[in-house]
């Protein structure tokens, strides 16, 4: 199979924190990447932006070094055509410096993206800017990352401050588990076939599991997370943003607000989450490892590296049924999926039955995939005895050596963000629905003296957890590579 390709118009991109973490491990090898494959145009320009005095080739450097490093097997053959698309500008987003060089550099009559890849701190520094210089007009947008604010209060400000200068349908906030190409295919799922639409309710639908477990602890950003804990870097943004593509209605066009108004509705329908039905979770030490309070560097932290909650949705279409949620840090397999578990069949025909609920398997990492499960009849003579198999499509399998040029969830998130296309990302009230769910779950810890429960490296996280659902005589999803 091929995977098309269609070239995006011209545009100028600038990336704000050009010279961090994120653009050399994510954007800058995504955009290469895109370049190879013939969707950049040839005029397009990169700009990069940070407060480091480099010069133009100096840039082009670091930018080779991180592509090599962080997409060594990508073919290098073009890199120096690339390269020659890219420059850079030395701007302090607190400053005056550099802005009037950045607007002359700007090109008229293409598209202009300005990727905010700097701590949220900067945002309204780098928005107000934008707009005083000149430099972003009306049609114009924004890229910003991750944290959006840290509760409720402090998202509203953060809206209020970039709205002061830019319309929503300006501004992308990324999330980049919604560029992942299982997560497009949940909706071409659901939405595209006639099998799975009408079993996807309550009346069909046993429990929903939302799994996304890392084998890496929190390490050198330990001070950082400290301030933040699974629920605010995982819960309220991530696994909200799987839950809500799960659930929602079907939307009456996939257009960008159209599926950000579904997505919206699940949210507001979400019950309060009872005490009882959260487990929060530390790594301990291992032998000479050190546990979450070690990384963290700090003894006292109650900060959650685990987190599992039942959630509710209280709408006609998943009344009793519950959505389990579930993220860590060490755990035993860096995965992601969502689980639809189906109720078993109301009566069973066969004397030995060994008959088991099927079950449909989103893999959003690794190996992006889908496995649906379905009993037959296990081969041979002597008597029906029934066996569980899985139906499964990789996309590796399906495309073939084409799987290997998919966009990653960055290079088609920004890629959309040239288009013009706001379907893949938060909207602000979205956002804002999200914190004033998971607030009041935070708050109550905070202001709680628990501490959480402590889980091995390795494990699949806290006893508590596994109680959580035996509770409901159900059962996680072993955690598995
Ligand atoms: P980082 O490595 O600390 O990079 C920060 C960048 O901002 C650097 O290029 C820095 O360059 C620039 N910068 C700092 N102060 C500035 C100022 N006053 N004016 C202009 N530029 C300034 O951070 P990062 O990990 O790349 O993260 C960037 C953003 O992405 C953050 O919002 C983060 O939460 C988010 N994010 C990152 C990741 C990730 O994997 N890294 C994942 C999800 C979200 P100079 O020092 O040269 O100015």
């Amino acid at each position: 199979m091929v995977v098309r390709t269609i070239p995006v118009e011209d545009f100028d991109l600038v990336i704000f924190g050009a010279t961090g973490d994120l653009a050399h491990r994510k954007i800058l090898p995504g955009l290469y990447r895109r370049y190879l494959a013939g969707q950049m145009p040839p005029d397009a320009r990169i700009i990069g932006a940070a407060r480091s005095e480099l010069t133009d080739d100096g840039f082009r450097d670091e930018t080779r070094k991180a592509i090599e490093e962080f997409a060594p097997k990508v073919d290098k053959s073009q890199l120096d055509a690339f390269l020659g698309q890219l420059s850079y500008v030395a701007i302090d987003a607190k400053g005056t410096g550099g802005w009037e060089q950045l607007k002359e550099r700007m090109r008229d009559g293409v598209v202009r993206a300005f990727y905010f890849s700097v701590a949220p701190s900067l945002f309204g520094d780098l928005a107000q800017r934008l707009s005083e210089y000149g430099i972003a007009d009306d049609s114009s947008r924004i890229v910003v990352e991750k944290p959006f604010g840290r509760d409720l209060e402090s998202a509203r400000a953060l809206n209020a401050t970039l709205a002061q200068h830019f319309a929503e349908k300006q501004i992308y906030r990324i999330d980049h588990y919604l560029g992942k190409e299982t997560v497009q295919n949940l909706m071409a799922v659901r939405f595209a076939n006639i099998l799975f639409e009408p079993l996807w309710n309550a009346q069909f639908v046993d429990h929903v599991q939302i799994t996304v477990s890392e084998t890496v602890g929190v390490g050198g950003r330990g001070s950082y997370y400290d301030n933040s804990g699974a629920m605010r870097d995982m819960v309220q943004n991530h696994l909200m943003q799987l839950l809500c593509l799960t659930a929602m209605e079907p939307p009456y066009h996939f257009d960008p607000d159209a599926v950000r108004d579904e997505k919206l509705k699940v949210i507001r329908a979400l019950e309060p989450v009872s005490e009882t039905e959260i487990v929060r979770g530390q790594y301990q030490a291992d032998g000479g490892d050190p546990g979450y309070i070690d990384d963290a560097e700090n003894p006292a932290s109650r900060t959650e590296s685990y987190v599992a909650l039942k959630v509710r949705i209280s709408n006609w279409r998943w009344q009793g049924t519950p959505f389990y949620l579930r993220t860590g840090k060490k755990l035993r397999a860096r995965t992601s999926e969502i689980v639809i578990t189906f109720k078993e069949p109301p009566h069973s025909i066969f004397d030995e039955s060994g008959q088991k609920a099927n079950q449909l398997v989103i893999r959003l990492q690794p190996d992006e995939g889908m496995d649906l499960t379905v009993m037959i009849k296990e081969p041979g003579p002597g008597g029906m005895r029934l066996m569980q198999v899985p139906l499964d499509m990789s996309f590796a399998d399906a495309l073939g050596t084409e799987a290997a040029d998919m966009p990653d969830a960055y290079e088609r998130l920004i890629m959309d963000v040239i288009r013009g296309n706001q379907t893949l990302f938060m909207r602000g009230d979205e956002v804002e629905a999200a914190w004033a769910w998971a607030d009041p779950i935070i708050k109550a810890w905070e202001e709680g003296k628990a501490r959480p429960e402590p889980y091995d490296p390795g494990s699949s996280g806290p006893d508590e957890a596994l109680r959580l659902m035996h509770r409901d005589n159900r059962r996680w999803r072993e955690i598995r590579a």
